[in-house]
């Protein structure tokens, strides 16, 4: 998913984050307006709500605000009536949908709550996100990541990227994890059923019914069985989704009377926000076919060699030898001149360079450079740094080895930066995204015979998921159920 030049940052944000932990404050104790608790923190309010805004850049630009907004401010608006009901109302509260088909949702410090489109697309009711915000809130409420970079703080050790990094998001690569490192605390399981605990308190505040609760619990259950693509913060930290509909059923019980008139559920009308929402990746933002990459919004190819390993992350492309000894990286390097980016590039100290070039690459400004670098044990890297410029944007593609192999691979890195060229196939830049449709049952079904009347391009048992329907039982008539179409 590389986005927009305009959404992404580097490192500058990283090295903020890292400096902002890296000064120990005053220690303070206090007691836990959400939980009751003594504790003692080693972070203030002000550093707490710093690091969150930080990170919350960092994850817009590495995973792209999805980019309609209705569903942003509907989203917004449901998350601020939550948190107003919890024990920390004055906080800067703020409630997106990232660009990202994984099933997932994730709180910062200091109020910035994301949820993905990929766990809308999961939801069946307006009173299930209001679980899944209220969870996210209490995370923040309970101050459990606050808590976490105390202790960690306390043990006398700064945090550590690599402990920190957030499961899946270790799929994309070593880049995009670094970036979102040190936001992605993993919560303990104390933690997690206490961010539940607290969920359940503040949907019920607000009139939502619990019980919708435990079926949002229910479709992770599902997912966590049918493979479904990648594993959401949700599934891999949280406790065993079955036990949290047990936790929630004896919540429901000991409340009792007090979540009587909690009965709000918005099934339909929570469906209907969903029609027409980007479902599963989107090509839009830049799709392989093969060895071959297109990016029909930026409207560029390139193609890595074959049998290379490849991977589309949302800050890079990445490509890998077979073998893993030899790499090629696109990435985004700003609006100056190839030449300046070049320059800039084998000015680094450490860098030889062993010749340039200024020759057009189809078409397109460019300029190249074969460069070795001494890496600090001793050996050396050597490869090709291209800047490319198209419409305005340079584009670097970075194609590294060690020194000792470079004749190997000098034909394949020089073949993939003469590869890159300006996407002009008119069906390629037409591409588009798979979408949620909706569809009023004009009769009983099953959703097998739904799925044949009304053919998704998803396998059914990726619909029935969606649905949170078992392919065989029967469907009232007038139900109103997803479909996914095109794509
Ligand atoms: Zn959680």
């Amino acid at each position: 998913m590389l986005h927009r030049p305009r959404r992404l940052r580097s490192g500058a944000t990283r090295r903020s984050i890292a400096l902002l932990l890296l000064a120990v404050p005053l220690a303070q104790c206090a007691v836990n307006p959400a939980t009751g608790r003594r504790e003692l923190s080693l972070v203030g309010e002000g550093q707490e709500i710093q690091m969150g805004q930080e990170g919350a850049q960092a994850a817009a630009a590495q995973m792209g605000i999805y980019a309609d907004s209705g569903i942003q401010r509907y989203v917004a608006a449901l998350g601020q009536q939550v948190a107003r009901v919890g024990e920390r109302p004055d906080l800067p509260w703020t409630f997106s949908v990232v660009d990202d088909p994984i099933v997932n949702a994730f709180a910062l410090p200091g109020g910035p709550i994301f949820v993905s489109r990929g766990i809308l697309a999961h939801m069946n009711s307006e009173a299930q996100l209001v679980s899944v915000l209220g969870h996210e809130v209490g995370h923040v409420t309970a101050k459990h990541s606050v808590n976490q970079i105390s202790k960690q703080q306390l043990l006398g050790g700064l945090l550590t990227v690599g402990m920190i990094v957030r499961p899946e998001l270790q799929q994309y690569g070593g880049i995009a994890s670094q970036g979102l490192g040190v936001l992605f605390l993993k919560y303990g399981r104390d933690d997690e059923v206490e961010a539940d605990a607290l969920g359940f308190r503040y949907m019920t505040k607000i009139g939502y019914d619990p019980r919708e609760m435990a079926e949002m619990f229910k479709t992770l259950d599902r997912m966590s069985g049918s493979g479904t693509r990648g594993t959401p913060e949700w599934l891999s930290t949280h406790p065993d989704p079955g036990n949290r509909v047990e936790k929630t059923g004896e919540r429901i019980a000991q409340a009792g009377p007090t979540v009587a008139n909690a009965r709000k559920v918005e099934r339909e009308s929570f469906l209907r926000r969903l029609d027409g929402m980007v479902f599963g990746d989107d090509p839009r933002q830049g799709y392989f076919e093969g060895v071959n990459f297109l990016h029909p919004t930026l409207k560029f190819r390139f193609s890595f060699p074959s049998g290379w390993k490849t991977q589309n992350s949302a800050s890079a492309v990445i490509g890998a030898s077979a073998q893993g000894d030899a790499q090629i990286t696109l990435e985004l390097a700003g609006t100056g001149s190839p030449q300046q980016a070049l320059s800039q590039f084998l000015g680094q100290q450490g860098i030889t360079v062993s010749g340039t070039s200024s020759a057009p690459i189809n078409g397109l400004t460019a300029a190249v450079g074969t460069f070795s670098a001494a890496l600090q044990d001793g050996t050396s890297l050597a490869g090709y740094a291209a800047f490319i410029q198209l419409d305005g944007t340079t584009y670097r593609l970075l194609a590294i080895t060690p020194a000792q192999l470079m004749r190997n691979y000098d034909g394949a890195f020089r073949g993939t930066i003469g590869s890159f060229a300006r996407l002009t196939d008119p069906a390629k830049l037409a591409v588009k995204p798979a979408r949620v449709a909706l569809v009023t049952l004009p009769r009983a079904m099953t959703l097998t015979a739904f799925n044949s009347q009304y053919p998704s391009t998803i396998p059914l048992e990726q619909l029935a998921l969606i649905n949170a329907r078992t392919t065989s039982e029967t469907i009232p008539a007038g139900t109103l159920l997803k479909r996914v179409v095109g794509g």
